[in-house]
């Protein structure tokens, strides 16, 4: 799974992706150049279970779900055309959910590429760029298979231009394409266009150190989200100054500043959780004393395809799955006293696994 962030530039990209990373690339305050290298790091999925189960277990290792993250640089105002916009939507094209920056901090010493700090302007600018991106593809298809038909070879094109005309009618109002409720075989008529207003998206405002919780910062949240209305985003602010020096720190460190700030947990925790939530995946965790473990999957995958993600043998030579819910291991204690209650219990290969399911697979091979 990747995450892309985007944003104009000095929004603050490279701070969030260090953030969530642990990552310590620079963060320059005159924008860079266009094209420059795209970072890439991976995010290790804060989860409260996993600290849990490794109190209980006491494993040799203990290891997080995570996701991959890049930190698409190049994505500015007035780049859709030419090699620039080429260049930065194939990195958008490959990533599954955008996280898009919003600046609202106000510092002389950062330029913003406008020279004015004008949040749903700026927002408003970028989602236009993505949209008359995904519109050229749409009108660039549409032609060629108008210009088959015209030949007589574009008969069986006729539901794939219905589906195209249906984004065309979307986009032309300036909307996005995740806003448009496709089935799954409308989705394979148009699976090969590479859209990118169609990724799933959350917004992070990125606000001044001393902004978090102030009036500013609601009126900009407000304007924000009266532009996100009906474009199935969601709004969330933080200050990247803040997560990346939080993230420097070592745990006992961070918790002390945490506590000097008043915030419970840094926002970094809620922006993986939500996009988490955005890709629709969940996890399922494996406990023993050698390991206890996270492991990703999408919403609604069957018994037997999570235990491929561990090893293709386990799905191969599935037998059954001993489940149980977090919630009701941690209340039996352990899963002796779990089978007594009936609240350990085995599945077959359909079953639907539910996040926080604590899983042993019995397979033969
Ligand atoms: P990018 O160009 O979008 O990747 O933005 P960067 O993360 O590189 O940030 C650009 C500059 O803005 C850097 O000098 C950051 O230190 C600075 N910056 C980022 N967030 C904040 C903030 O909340 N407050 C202030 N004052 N500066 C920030």
């Amino acid at each position: 799974m990747k995450l892309g962030i985007i944003g104009l530039p000095n929004s603050g990209k490279t701070s969030l992706f260090d953030a969530l990373t642990r990552q310590q690339i620079e963060t320059p305050a005159y924008p860079g150049q266009i094209g420059e290298e795209t970072h890439v790091g991976v995010i290790k999925v804060p989860d409260g279970r996993i600290d849990r189960l490794s109190e209980i277990f006491r494993p040799k290792k203990t290891t997080y779900a995570d996701v991959t993250c890049m930190d698409i640089t190049g994505a500015a105002r007035g780049i859709s055309s030419g090699r620039q916009k080429a260049a930065v939507m194939s990195e958008v094209w490959d990533v599954d959910a955008l996280i898009h920056v919003v600046r609202a901090f106000e510092d002389p010493a950062v330029v913003h590429p406008d020279g004015e700090i004008d949040p749903a302007g700026d927002a408003a600018a970028l989602e236009l760029e993505l949209i008359f991106s995904d519109l050229e593809l749409v009108e660039t298809r549409l032609e060629r298979i108008a210009n088959d038909m015209k030949k007589g070879v574009g008969k069986h094109l006729e539901s794939e231009q219905a589906v195209l005309e249906k984004c065309r009618a979307l986009l032309d109002e300036e909307k996005p394409l995740r806003n448009l409720q496709l089935s799954d075989e409308e989705k394979a008529l148009v699976g090969s266009l590479q859209f990118a207003s169609i990724k799933p998206e959350l917004v992070v405002l990125n606000v001044g150190e001393d902004e978090i919780g102030s009036d500013r910062t609601a009126e900009i949240i407000s304007g924000l989200n009266d532009f996100y209305q009906g474009k199935e985003a969601q709004v969330l602010p933080l200050s990247a100054r803040i997560e990346m020096e939080l993230s420097q720190l070592p745990p006992e460190e961070a918790e002390m500043f945490l506590a000097d700030l008043g915030i419970g947990e840094p926002a970094m925790n809620r922006v993986i959780r939500e996009a988490y939530t955005l890709l629709g995946l969940i996890s399922f965790l494996t406990a023993g004393a050698d390991e206890v473990r996270a492991w990703t999957i999408r919403r609604g995958t069957p018994a037997v395809k999570a235990a491929g993600k561990i090893h293709s043998d386990i799905e191969r030579g599935f037998i059954r799955a001993e489940v149980i819910a977090y919630d009701d291991f941690i209340a039996a204690g352990d899963m002796a006293r779990a089978k007594e209650l009936g609240t350990l219990r085995l599945e077959g290969k359909d079953y639907l696994v539910q996040d926080g399911d604590i899983i042993n697979f019995r397979f033969n091979v």
